[in-house]
C-alpha cells in the first residue's frame, strides 16, 4: 500500500488493518466529475486521488475539499465493500435482486446516493470532528449550485433529488439547504402522500444509522449494506417505482433475507426508533416555506438536470469540481514546466509510478536456485570480435582525426582488448572533445516471463544476458564510452554492470534474477538519469524487454522523456513481440524485433554499431 501523508493517513492505516492491500493512485487531472474514486473490489481496492504535489499548490479551501473526498472514498473501502471476494459476491448478487424488477443500474444509483450519508455518518462517530468540515463542504457545494434544488423530470428523479439533499442536509447539518430539502420535499407529495413521505423519511434515517464504526469485517458489512439495499428496495415500493411484473421467486428470496437482516439489525433499529421520535423533523419556518415556494415556482430554463449519482455522475452538475480540476491542471502543468526546465520528472508523474522512483539503483540479489554459473563460465560471444574490429577502425580514424597521434594511441587501445590497463598518460591524450563520447545503458527486462524454468536454454534472460556482458565487456576496451547493464521488476531497478566494471560473466550471471513483474518506466528512467549525468556526447539506451510493460502509457511517456532529452532509445523485443505492443512505441522510437533469438546477438551489435 502507498504510504499517504496527510490527514486521510490514519483511514489508510485502517484499510490496512482490514487486510486489505489499498492502491492509491495519484492523478494528474481529475475528471470534472470526480474529485477522488475509489473502486471498492477487494482483491483489487484502489483510491484515486490527485497527486499530493500538485494539491500542494492549490488553494488551501480546494485542498481541504480533496482531502475530505479522499476520506470518503477510503470510508467506502472500510464500511461499503466487503473484504473478502465470497461476501462480496453475495454483496454484489444481493444488490441485482434486492429490488426485483428494477434495474440495476438504477437501483445502484439509489443504494449509492443513502450509502454516503451513511457512511460520512460513520466515519464522524469514529473521528469525531470531522462532521464540521464535511458540513462545510456540502455548503460549498450548494454555494456552486452543485447539491441545490432543481426541478425535476419525474417521480424517480424527484426521490432521488429527495433524497440527496435530505440525506446530505439533515445529517451533516447544513441548514442553509433547509428550503431545498423542503421544495423537493413537496415534489415528492406531488406522486406520493405526505405519510409515504414521512414513511421514506423514516427509511433514510434508518439507513443513515445503520452500522457502527466498528463493522468493517466482511460479515458486518454485508449485514450492512443489505440492510440499506432492503431499506432502499422498500422506499422504491412505496413509490411504485418497482415494476409490476416483479417476480415471485425475487419477493421470496428477498422475504427470506430481509428477515434476517432485521433480526441482526433489530438493536440498531430500536435506538433508529428513539432517536428518530427524538430528533423528529422541525417545522419549516414561514422564511423556508417562502423560499421553498420560489424556488419551485422558478423558471424552467435555469433548471438543470437531475440524475445524480454522486459518486459517478458528479460531472453533471459538478461546478465546485470543475473548478477544483481546472486548479488542479494549471497546478500540474506548472510543475511539469518547472520539470521539463530543469530535465528532471514532474513530482506528479513520479508519484503515478510510484515504487522505487528516483532510488538509487540497488545491487542485484543473486537467485541460486536458478543459475549454475560455473557452467556458463567460458562464454564467448562471436560478435564481440567483428564489433571490436569495426570499431578499432571507425574509433581510430576519429581519433587520428582529432589528435593526430594514431600511433600512440593504437598501442593503448591494444593493450586495452588484451586486457591490459591503459596507461593513463596515454588515456590523457585521446581525452573526450566536446563532440564526442557515447554513453550506453543496456536495459534489462526481469520480468518473471524472461525466464523458463522448464526449459532454462530458452530462457530468454539466458540470451539476453551472455550478449549484454560481452557488449559491455567489448565497450570496457573503447575510450570516451561508458556502458552499464542495468535490469528492472517489481517496483526496482538494479545495477548489473556498473560502468568500468571488469568481471567474470559468471559474476554478472549471479546478479541476475527474472522475477516479478514489468516496470518499464522505471528502468527507462532510472537509465536516463545516469546516462544525463555521464560525459559522452552520444547516448544510447538500447531497452531489452519481451512484452507489455506493467503500464504502457507510463513506458511511453518515460521514453518521450528520454528522447527528448536528447538519448536515442531503442526498443528491442526480444522473442517477438505482439502487434498491440509493438503499435504502442511504433513512432515513438526505434524498435528492433528479434523473433528468433539467435539473431539477438547480432541485432544488439547491430543498434550498436549505428551510433558508436
Ligand atoms: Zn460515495
Amino acid at each position: 500500500m502507498s504510504a499517504r501523508r496527510g490527514e486521510n493517513a490514519c483511514l489508510y492505516e485502517r484499510i490496512r488493518l482490514t487486510d486489505v492491500i489499498v492502491k492509491a493512485y495519484s492523478r494528474d487531472t481529475m475528471p470534472s466529475g470526480a474529485g477522488a474514486y475509489s473502486v471498492c473490489v477487494p482483491n483489487r481496492a484502489e483510491v484515486d486521488v490527485p497527486s499530493e504535489s500538485a494539491v500542494a499548490k492549490m488553494p488551501p479551501e480546494m485542498r481541504g475539499i480533496l482531502n475530505r473526498l479522499e476520506g470518503h472514498e477510503c470510508a467506502h473501502l472500510l464500511w461499503t465493500m466487503c473484504k473478502d471476494m465470497a461476501a462480496h459476491e453475495k454483496q454484489q448478487q444481493y444488490l441485482m435482486t434486492a429490488a426485483g424488477k428494477v434495474m440495476p443500474d438504477h437501483f445502484h444509483k439509489f443504494f449509492n446516493i443513502v450509502e454516503d450519508p451513511r457512511i460520512e455518518r460513520i466515519l464522524c462517530d469514529w473521528k469525531q470532528g470531522m462532521e464540521s468540515g464535511f458540513g462545510e463542504m456540502i455548503e460549498q457545494f450548494w454555494q456552486a449550485g452543485d447539491m441545490a434544488y432543481v426541478k425535476t423530470q419525474d417521480m424517480e428523479e424527484c426521490l432521488q433529488l429527495y433524497l440527496l439533499l435530505a440525506g446530505r442536509c439533515r445529517y451533516h447539518h447544513v441548514d442553509v439547504m433547509r428550503a431545498d430539502v423542503l421544495a423537493a420535499r413537496q415534489d415528492l407529495m406531488q406522486y406520493v402522500s405526505e405519510k409515504v413521505v414521512d414513511r421514506i423519511d423514516s427509511l433514510l434515517h434508518d439507513v443513515v444509522m445503520t452500522g457502527r464504526p466498528e463493522d468493517v469485517d466482511s460479515a458486518s458489512v454485508l449485514r450492512n449494506t443489505c440492510h440499506v439495499m432492503d431499506c432502499v428496495a422498500e422506499m422504491l415500493k412505496l413509490c411504485g417505482l418497482d415494476a409490476v411484473d416483479q417476480s415471485q421467486q425475487n419477493q421470496q428470496s428477498q422475504g427470506q433475507d430481509s428477515q434476517q437482516n432485521q433480526q441482526s439489525q433489530s438493536q440498531d433499529s430500536q435506538q433508529n426508533q428513539q432517536s428518530q421520535s427524538q430528533d423528529s423533523q422541525p417545522e419549516p419556518t414561514a422564511e423556508e416555506q417562502a423560499d421553498a415556494d420560489s424556488l419551485r415556482a422558478a423558471p424552467p430554463e435555469n433548471k438543470g438536470q437531475v440524475n445524480w449519482d454522486p459518486d459517478q455522475r458528479m460531472g453533471q452538475g459538478g461546478e465546485l469540481l470543475k473548478n477544483i480540476a481546472e486548479e488542479l491542471g494549471k497546478a500540474v502543468a506548472q510543475l511539469q514546466q518547472e520539470a521539463d526546465r530543469n530535465g528532471t520528472v514532474s513530482p506528479v508523474v513520479q508519484e503515478q509510478w510510484g515504487g522505487s522512483f528516483g532510488g538509487e539503483c540497488k545491487p542485484h540479489k543473486p537467485d541460486p536456485d536458478y543459475w549454475s554459473p560455473k557452467s556458463l563460465k567460458d562464454y564467448h560471444p562471436q560478435g564481440e570480435q567483428l564489433f571490436k574490429s569495426r570499431l578499432v577502425g571507425k574509433v581510430l580514424r576519429q581519433t587520428s582525426f582529432n589528435t593526430g597521434s594514431i600511433r600512440k594511441w593504437g598501442k593503448a587501445y591494444s593493450a586495452s582488448v588484451m586486457g591490459r590497463q591503459i596507461p593513463s598518460d596515454a588515456m590523457r591524450k585521446f581525452r573526450v572533445q566536446q563532440d564526442h563520447g557515447n554513453d550506453v545503458d543496456i536495459v534489462l527486462d526481469a520480468s518473471g516471463s524472461m525466464r523458463d524454468k522448464s526449459c532454462p536454454e530458452k530462457s530468454r534472460m539466458l540470451v539476453a544476458l551472455p550478449v549484454a556482458w560481452s557488449i559491455h565487456k567489448t565497450l570496457l576496451a573503447v575510450p570516451h564510452v561508458t556502458c552499464r547493464v542495468t535490469t528492472y521488476s517489481f517496483d526496482e531497478t538494479h545495477v548489473l554492470l556498473k560502468q568500468h566494471e571488469r568481471v567474470p560473466f559468471s559474476t554478472a550471471a549471479s546478479r541476475y534474477t527474472a522475477l516479478g513483474g514489468t516496470p518499464t518506466h522505471l528502468g527507462i528512467t532510472e537509465s536516463m538519469q545516469s546516462l544525463l549525468s555521464r560525459p559522452g556526447r552520444n547516448k544510447l539506451m538500447l531497452v531489452v524487454t519481451d512484452g507489455e510493460a506493467r503500464n504502457d502509457d507510463w513506458a511511453v511517456r518515460a521514453v518521450r522523456t528520454a528522447q527528448a532529452r536528447g538519448i536515442h532509445v531503442i526498443m528491442v523485443f526480444i522473442g517477438g513481440v505482439s502487434k498491440t505492443t509493438r503499435s504502442v512505441y511504433d513512432g515513438v522510437c526505434d524498435c528492433v524485433d528479434v523473433p528468433d533469438m539467435a539473431g539477438f546477438e547480432n541485432a544488439m551489435y547491430r543498434q550498436l554499431a549505428q551510433v558508436i
